[in-house]
């Protein structure tokens, strides 16, 4: 221990000499103005950052990701700390009216960027009023939100060309549902699409996000992405940024990302955001009881659930295509007809574990969903 403990000290002591490194982080800064206090004059090497500070408009019912770039100098990749607040024109997002267009952006998460050349970061922003309030539009700002409520969030979407999902015939339809799920071959997936999704998982792992998985999903042109986190913002907040990657890294391919809930009616699966859940009590403790209480709390607030769960979800939830009817409430172990769904091990380990609220769309707004998710879970106590 002994040895590590000087070896250690011997590293640093190199590695605070100007010759070895040309870029200083601030920890060395402060320690070779200590060490040295002769040397204050060490040029510290500032790069520039393109940081894309990101926020949601104010469209209803559902806003659209926006985006703009400031540059800034930094000696190493910033902290939120480091972030500065900034503005944009709320006249032009549905934000503000014209004669009193400043909005402002408060940074509230930092990912890397490897989309971009050079240092780059995504900055995730809440909207500010000028007084220092939260904007109307800010769902973010006032959810309730827990450590220890982990959410995990699975986003499916279609992938379009022309106004079509990738693969399908310009008019008419492709072949009935059937290989799609999980498929592979050109006549089942396409020529891009898995070019885009791969490239999307490499962008989310990339800034930090905590990508789970993807798959191909029942339509033709119809895919997913898992994402997990914990803390309602914190896995909301990578959702969002998550789908801002998406769409960005589609565009060079001339696609488009439809995220609506059910872009075709017929028989064509709809497109969905299951939200699972836990919380300490339900990892921790758990019971039959418990589950009994939480799913009587579930079914009592069911039209306040579809009312945060996004819009359209009438199309999607019809009782078809793994779907329980929009007015109705069930739960069932391993069924995907149900409400919710609860998984074989939640029962099998004495009513412990994590929930599958299949009900959210894929419109639906993650600070919303995970919100009262917890809303309901908090009235059962
Ligand atoms: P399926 O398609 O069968 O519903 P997925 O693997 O696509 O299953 O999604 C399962 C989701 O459950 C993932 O997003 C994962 O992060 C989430 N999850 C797993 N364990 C927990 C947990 N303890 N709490 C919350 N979410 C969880
Ligand atoms: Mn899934
Ligand atoms: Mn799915
Ligand atoms: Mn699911």
């Amino acid at each position: 221990m002994k040895e590590n403990g000087h070896l250690a000290h011997s590293l640093l002591l190199i590695n605070a000499l100007p010759i070895r490194k040309f870029v200083w982080t601030a920890k060395q800064v402060a320690f070779s103005t200590k060490k040295y206090p002769d040397k204050t004059t060490y040029i510290k090497k500032m790069a520039k950052y393109k940081l894309e500070y990101l926020w949601l408009d104010g469209y209803t019912p559902v806003p659209n990701v926006r985006g703009k770039t400031r540059i800034g100098d930094y000696d190493e990749f910033p902290t939120l700390e480091d972030l500065p607040e900034w503005g944009f024109d709320g006249s032009s997002t549905q934000q503000a009216e014209g004669g009193d267009s400043d909005c402002i952006l408060k940074p509230v998460a930092i990912y890397a960027d490897a989309g971009r050349s050079g240092n780059a970061a995504l900055v995730m922003c809440e909207v500010m009023l000028p007084d220092g309030n939260p904007h109307p539009s800010n769902a973010r700002a006032n959810i309730l939100d827990d450590p220890g409520a982990w959410f995990g969030f699975e986003q499916e979407y279609f992938l379009e060309q022309d106004g079509r999902p990738l693969g399908w015939p310009e008019t008419g339809y492709p072949e009935a549902q059937g290989e799609y799920y999980t498929g592979v071959g050109y006549k089942n997936v396409g020529d891009i699409a898995r070019t885009i999704v791969d490239e999307h998982l490499d962008l989310c792992l990339a800034a930090g996000i905590n990508h789970e998985g993807i798959n191909a999903e029942v339509a033709k042109g119809q895919w997913e992405f898992q994402i997990f986190g914990k803390g309602s913002k914190n896995c909301a907040d990578q959702m969002w940024v998550a789908r801002y990657l998406l769409l960005r890294c589609a565009e060079k391919y001339g696609v488009d990302v439809n995220l609506h809930c059910k872009p075709f009616e017929g028989d064509w699966n709809g497109s969905g955001m299951h939200c699972n859940f836990s919380t300490d009590k339900l990892r921790d403790e758990g019971g039959e009881d418990y589950f009994n209480s939480l799913m009587d709390a579930f079914e009592k607030n069911r039209e306040a659930h579809i009312a945060a769960y996004g819009p359209d979800n009438h199309m999607r939830l019809t009782g078809l295509h793994e779907t329980q009817s929009i007015d109705k409430f069930s739960w069932g172990v391993a069924d995907r007809g149900a409400s919710i769904r609860v998984p074989h091990s939640f029962v099998n380990n004495g009513y412990k574990g994590y929930l599958e609220d299949r009900r959210p769309n894929s419109q639906g707004d993650p600070y919303a969903i995970a919100s009262r998710v917890l809303q309901t879970i908090a009235e059962v106590g």
